[in-house]
């Protein structure tokens, strides 16, 4: 029985399929953490007592929910560049043969309708699929990836495109981890919950108009593979967060970057969509 997990106002909540929220620690009958970050360390936890959810003891409808960043305040933040083949063409570049990884500091992230601030002249959007580390470990086998994930969120690696090729070599980091420039949520939904969790369809609007659309399973490292792979390299903790790396279509290839006003609205089909402002 898998679950969708939010952050309602501070607290690990749970949704059910009408859309309503339930705290997790009342509702687990104190087996789920209030706090959401240790929340995300009791995954069987939160499984059964998504088993034994009752509709008629909800908390409040989700919509009228102070929804928060789902994972507030992981301790590693990865990005995966490069990582859809039309996106490698338009970015001008060889298809990567290792995963090009850099870090988002984690200070990037918020919520799903928190406004991007645009303190640059070259903000670009960037929708993702993003993983949340369950059970951390190290040297974790592909096969067994699966296992150490909490779930799948979605994410805006919101990037400043003038300070990311700004030095000489490039470095990805600090033009990816301006203050908002992680929008995360709106929940965090189980592996089981998807038919197959390594393809779903992924889009990204902005002001309405469709400007990326892939399905996941396009992805050149997928889901185990980033799992094993960067657990080969240093533990992965309960809350670490993987953006998987975005499709083709970003503002960058046409020299269109996001505005003040501009409304971006990134969908992935099982998890539900998130709609972030751009601000000055
Ligand atoms: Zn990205």
């Amino acid at each position: 029985m898998g679950f969708r997990f939010a952050n309602v106002a501070g607290r690990a909540a749970l949704v059910d399929d009408a859309g309503n929220w339930h705290d997790a620690e009342r509702a687990s009958g104190g087996g789920v953490p209030a706090d959401p970050m240790q929340a995300v360390g009791h995954g069987p936890a939160l499984h059964e007592a998504a088993a034994r959810l009752d509709p008629t003891a909800a908390d409040g409808s989700v919509a009228t929910a102070t929804v928060l960043a789902p994972v507030p305040t992981a301790s590693k933040v990865f990005g995966i560049g490069l990582n859809y083949r039309a996106h490698v063409e338009e970015s001008g570049v060889d298809v990567p043969e290792q995963p090009v990884v850099f870090t988002k500091f984690p200070s990037c992230v918020v919520g799903p309708t928190d406004d991007v601030v645009l303190n640059c002249t070259a903000g670009d959007y960037e929708g993702e699929l993003v993983v949340v580390i369950g059970a951390g470990g190290r040297d974790i086998a592909e096969q067994d990836a699966w296992r150490h994930v909490f779930g799948l969120t979605i994410g805006q690696d919101i990037s400043d495109r003038a300070l990311q090729f700004a030095a000489k070599p490039a470095h990805f980091d600090l033009g990816k981890s301006r203050d908002t420039f992680g929008p995360t949520g709106p929940v965090v939904v189980s592996p089981d919950l998807f038919d197959d969790p390594g393809d779903l369809q992924l889009t990204c609007d902005v002001n309405g108009v469709q400007r990326q659309s892939t399905r996941t399973s396009d992805l050149i490292f997928g889901i185990p593979f980033l799992v094993a792979y960067l657990s080969a390299i240093m533990r992965l903790s309960p809350g670490d967060l993987i953006f998987t790396g975005t499709p083709s279509g970003v503002g960058a290839a046409r020299g269109e970057f996001l505005e003040p006003g501009d409304v971006i609205t990134t969908t992935v089909d099982g998890i539900g969509t998130m709609t972030n402002r751009c601000v000055a």
